[in-house]
């Protein structure tokens, strides 16, 4: 938070999910064509030295932020997979390992101990979580994964993947229940600059005003749409801001029959690309910059002098 506060900017890691996939593990346990399952969370426990690996290759290229493999390891996400008892040993060999790899690798390294929304099924995906599962059970959920990722001794909590405002103050609030920092990431904003379903970045902020959050991430989005929404984060919230964009899913995440066109299929976007893109989010004032899915190694080594300057 001090090197943040002095303005220094810090390179964060790339995908972890979408890269332990390419490397061979099973991130698609349990899914079908129309449910992701819990994504890369069973890899904790069944392909835990992919996992370090994956960690390992970041800072090896000089990432100072790592974001723990826990993205779905809560309770909703496991049970549909027969393993919703053992969430907690998910979420714990997550934080376990990215703190293990941080400590041997690159010991002034921090972990982010990350955690997305259930993203429960609903009629009307506008719907934010907390409306269609209640806020408690929301809040229970984070408060929970946070705990447990901060007995791991990750440094701070990054609820992310979080696509309503509603979801975003429920996020922060049950992840400040630790203590630590807490990051927000901001899902899919839109070329128009507004998040995911049309809500506007004001009133995001307006939301959080008075909240204990250290910093707000536009993550998972398309490059430009992450260009188009990042300078209206800027001017609405007064602490840290950051990107750490995808370039694409498919076909790596296959969901709901779609084919690599009509899903997000940005694949083509190099390495080189992306720092170019990068150097307008650091004009643009963001001090957190790395990659969420497609990215890899490659893409944070890429964007390092244009980070680190
Ligand atoms: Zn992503």
């Amino acid at each position: 938070m001090k090197r943040l506060g002095r303005g220094e900017r810090l390179l964060m890691d790339g995908a972890t999910g979408s890269e332990i996939q390419k490397r061979g593990g099973d991130v698609l346990k349990g899914s079908t064509p129309e449910w992701l399952g819990a994504w890369s969370a069973t890899a904790n426990l069944e392909s835990p030295d992919i996992v370090r690996a994956v960690h390992e290759d970041y800072l090896r290229v000089g990432a100072e932020i790592l974001i723990s493999n826990s993205f779905w390891t809560n309770r909703l996400r496991l049970e549909p997979i027969g393993q919703g008892d053992r969430w907690a040993d998910y979420a714990s060999a997550a934080g376990r390992i990215a703190v293990e790899s941080r400590d041997s690798v690159k010991p002034d390294a921090y972990v982010f101990g990350g955690m997305a929304p259930p993203c429960a099924e609903k009629p009307d995906w506008k719907v934010p979580d907390a409306g269609f599962l209640g806020e408690r059970v929301l809040f229970d959920l984070f408060a929970e994964e946070a705990g447990v990722l901060k007995k791991a001794r990750v440094d701070a909590i990054l609820p992310e993947y979080v696509g309503h405002i509603q979801d975003a103050v429920v996020a922060v609030e049950a992840s400040a229940t630790t203590g630590l920092p807490v990051f927000l990431g901001i899902r899919h904003v839109t070329n128009e600059g507004t998040m995911q379903y049309g809500e506007a970045i004001p009133e995001l902020a307006r939301a959080l005003k008075g909240k204990p959050i250290a910093g707000v991430l536009l993550m998972c989005s398309q490059p430009d749409a992450a260009t188009a929404t990042l300078p209206g984060l800027r001017r609405a919230f007064d602490g840290p801001v950051g990107v750490y964009p995808n370039v694409g899913y498919m076909p790596l995440a296959p969901l709901r029959g779609k084919t690599v066109k009509e899903g997000i299929n940005t694949l083509g976007v190099s390495a080189g690309d992306f720092a170019v893109r990068a150097r307008a989010w650091v004009d643009m004032g963001a001090q957190i910059i790395g990659g969420c899915c497609g990215t890899g190694p490659e893409h944070i080594a890429a964007l390092k002098p244009v980070v680190k300057g």
